[in-house]
């Protein structure tokens, strides 16, 4: 089969990553027989550089003409919050999620079994290992909500930032995690804050209705407060967790750091139809671009879950995840993640020992 990606390689880091998750997706294509063809879509700040905007006429359409989005990280501090919208960097992330309608935003939490000793936790909660998939709503909510700023008689200015959401929003995004978690522990965790906000009732009634169409998954309520303290007491508990846009920003990034490094943590972004957007989670890393430092494997595992989600091949996911694996099991570290006394490799050489492992 051939498959068409989009390659949007940004700022920063983002070339030198992307450049190897194509070596690995090329090492995929001819070990079990497929051709990647790649096109290069210009968005960021490298876009504001060369054009004199982030997001250039036609982003969108060049996206969908491929079969999905890998993504490696815009912005800088060259782009910085001085500059008009059009030119900086964030712009052109909402507008292209807006444009090809990704609503649903997957952060897996892995601890790979060789880096248990990154995990924060102790060691016994570590040992149970933690995979879980976080869920996020991320076209709705406060932050797409109609903003407000006025003056009072007596109290100065006064602030409102309005949270909606509808059924339908709902009920996409719930469906997206229980076939998820079908694929995976067949449980669902909803994360809401029902005991005080409307539209968190709604998302609960919801989700209890979709609950019954999918008895073969479990189901649970959490409360997001209560969410966040069990995320570092005992996050082997969960498997897939679904929540609204704002406690989704939050509990990530929670659920992301247990883990480790941010190196290591990929996202994909989907909507209704194709193209998938797929990236690490971390930034342009402006600190260490250009320095063969950063660390290749977030953009990898983000190609794998291309694989997996856009193309359905979960035997080629499996084998770069087992590859990344078994080369951190042999002991190879990138310097965000190396133990005292180990000398790390750069982002050229991790990704060669990724390719050589599949
Ligand atoms: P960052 O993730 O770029 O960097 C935070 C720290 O983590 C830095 O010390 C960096 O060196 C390190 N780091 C990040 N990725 C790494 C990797 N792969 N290997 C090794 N170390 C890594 O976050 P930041 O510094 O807050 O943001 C820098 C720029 O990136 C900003 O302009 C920000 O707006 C942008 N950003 C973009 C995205 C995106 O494109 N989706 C996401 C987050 C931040």
């Amino acid at each position: 089969m051939n498959y068409k990606i989009a390659l949007i390689k940004g700022d920063g880091i983002g070339p030198e990553v992307v450049g190897e998750a194509v070596n690995v997706l090329d090492a995929v294509g001819r070990k079990f027989g497929h051709t990647f063809t790649y096109t290069d879509v210009l968005m960021g700040g490298c876009a504001t550089d060369a054009v004199g905007v982030s997001y250039p006429d036609g982003t969108a359409e060049k996206c969908k003409e491929c079969d999905a989005v890998l993504l490696g990280a815009v912005g800088g501090p060259k782009w910085g919050a001085d500059k008009p919208a059009e030119q900086r960097p964030e712009t052109a992330l909402l507008a292209i999620r807006k444009d090809l309608g990704l609503y649903a935003n997957l952060r897996p939490a892995v601890l790979r079994p060789a880096l248990k000793d990154a995990c924060p936790l102790r060691a016994e909660t570590a040992d149970k290992g933690i995979d879980l998939m976080l869920v996020r709503e991320l076209t709705g909510g406060i932050y797409f909500g109609q903003r407000e700023r006025y003056d009072t008689p007596d109290r100065g200015v006064e602030c409102a930032d309005r949270m909606a959401y509808s059924e339908l929003e709902i009920e996409r995004i719930g469906r997206r995690a229980f076939e998820l978690a079908r694929l995976r522990r067949k449980k669902v965790s909803s994360v809401d804050k029902a005991n005080v906000l409307e539209t968190s009732r709604l998302w609960r009634s919801v989700m209890h209705r979709l609950s019954a169409e999918y008895p073969d998954v479990a189901y649970e309520d959490v409360l997001v407060d209560n969410c966040a303290m069990q995320i570092v007491r005992d996050p082997g508990q969960f498997d897939v967790m679904v929540t609204e846009n704002m406690f989704g920003d939050i509990l990530s990034d929670e659920a992301s750091m247990v883990t480790g490094s941010i190196g290591l943590l990929p996202s994909a972004s989907m909507g209704d139809h194709a193209p998938a957007l797929y990236e690490p989670i971390h930034g342009s890393a402006p600190d260490i671009a250009g320095q063969d430092k950063a660390n290749p494997i977030a953009t990898i595992l983000s190609a794998a879950m291309m694989l997996r989600y856009s193309f359905h091949l979960a035997d080629e996911a499996d084998a770069v995840e087992r590859a990344v694996d078994a080369v951190l099991a042999a002991g190879w570290r990138t310097a965000d993640t190396a133990e005292p006394g180990v000398t790390p490799v750069g982002t050229r050489k991790m990704g060669e020992l990724i390719c050589a492992a599949l």
